[in-house]
């Protein structure tokens, strides 16, 4: 089918999605897998072109999952718009939507959550409370009902994706896990679905993110690896920016995202970081490429 044109399949219901995966199985067909919460941007559709080039049906999720957002967090706000969503993915092949409701995934007397214990102990998951077991537990979920041979995730967040790769590790899922670099505007913006909550000043300073990660590779680069004066220096230059209040900024190993003394090739920086009301996060994994210009961050 041409570019544009591609016929998107729409599932609410669990059991018609289960249904469906079995007689893809069943059919010897491989089946690519992008769970979202929608609003989508171009680095979503980057996960979706990934996954269209390692399978022969590629199934997207939108799903605002209430129980990975705190009581105070933005859930009822967090941007929706299904009917553009749907004709984005039909641009970038996907075959199918997943669009299930609060009832159809957690019914009455659920209780069933999964706890991934080390890697979600520390940055997001220690600012976070109950937020790595909610994506655990949907991600678990949305896995035995999708049954994907292969899933696509960002490593714009980076946590989440430690935490799924160590969740299907742990709990034997035979599952590939592909890791996808971050998709950021021209400018070195993460692209994310809360940036529409920034105003136009805000959006200005939000540029302290990516530009102060690509700080931390410049002193990288030319040879500083101790973490406390990097982490001084990127904490330093975001401050120096208005509306800003950082949640963390930390170095920690690629595997047990513990905090380490030494960056290195198996250390990443990552922060979080509010710009007035909307909370932001981005990072950045040493000896790695940042895509970024970085000669304007002073
Ligand atoms: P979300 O809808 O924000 O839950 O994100 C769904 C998936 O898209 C997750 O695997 C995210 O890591 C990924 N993602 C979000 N933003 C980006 C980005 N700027 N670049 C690449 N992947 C992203």
């Amino acid at each position: 089918m041409p570019e544009g044109e591609w016929l998107v399949e729409i599932f609410n219901s669990v059991k018609d999605m289960q249904n469906k995966a079995n007689l893809l199985r069943l059919q010897g067909k491989k089946i690519a897998f992008v769970p979202t919460m929608g609003y989508f941007h171009e680095g979503h559709l980057d996960l979706m072109r990934e996954g269209r080039k390692r399978a022969d049906y590629l199934v997207v999720s939108i799903y605002v999952n209430p129980t990975q957002f705190a009581p105070t967090e933005d859930l009822d706000k967090y941007p929706r718009n299904f009917d553009r969503d749907r004709a984005m993915a039909g641009q970038v092949g996907v075959d199918a939507i997943f669009f299930p409701d609060n009832a159809g995934m957690y019914p009455p007397r659920y209780q069933t959550y999964v706890d991934v214990e080390g890697v979600t102990k520390t940055l997001c998951g220690a600012s976070r409370a109950g937020h790595f077991r909610g994506v655990a537990t949907v991600c678990a979920k949305l896995f035995n009902i999708v049954k994907p041979h292969v899933t696509i995730f960002g490593k714009k967040d980076f946590q989440q994706l430690v935490t799924i790769k160590t969740m299907i590790r742990d709990l034997n899922m035979d599952i590939e896990v592909v890791g996808m670099p971050t998709t950021r505007e021209q400018d070195g913006l993460a692209m994310s679905s809360r940036n529409v909550y920034l105003s136009a000043e805000e959006r200005k300073s939000a540029l302290c993110l990516s530009r102060s990660l690509a700080m931390a590779k410049r002193l990288f680069e030319a040879g500083e690896t101790e973490a406390a004066k990097i982490l001084d220096q990127v904490c330093g230059y975001i401050r120096s920016h208005a509306y800003t209040a950082i949640d963390y900024v930390k170095i920690s190993d690629v595997d047990t995202v513990e905090e380490v003394r030494t960056a290195g090739r198996h250390a990443f920086i990552a922060m979080a970081v509010r710009i007035g009301k909307t909370r932001l996060i981005d990072n950045y994994v040493f000896g790695e490429d940042l895509n970024i210009s970085y000669s304007e961050e002073r």
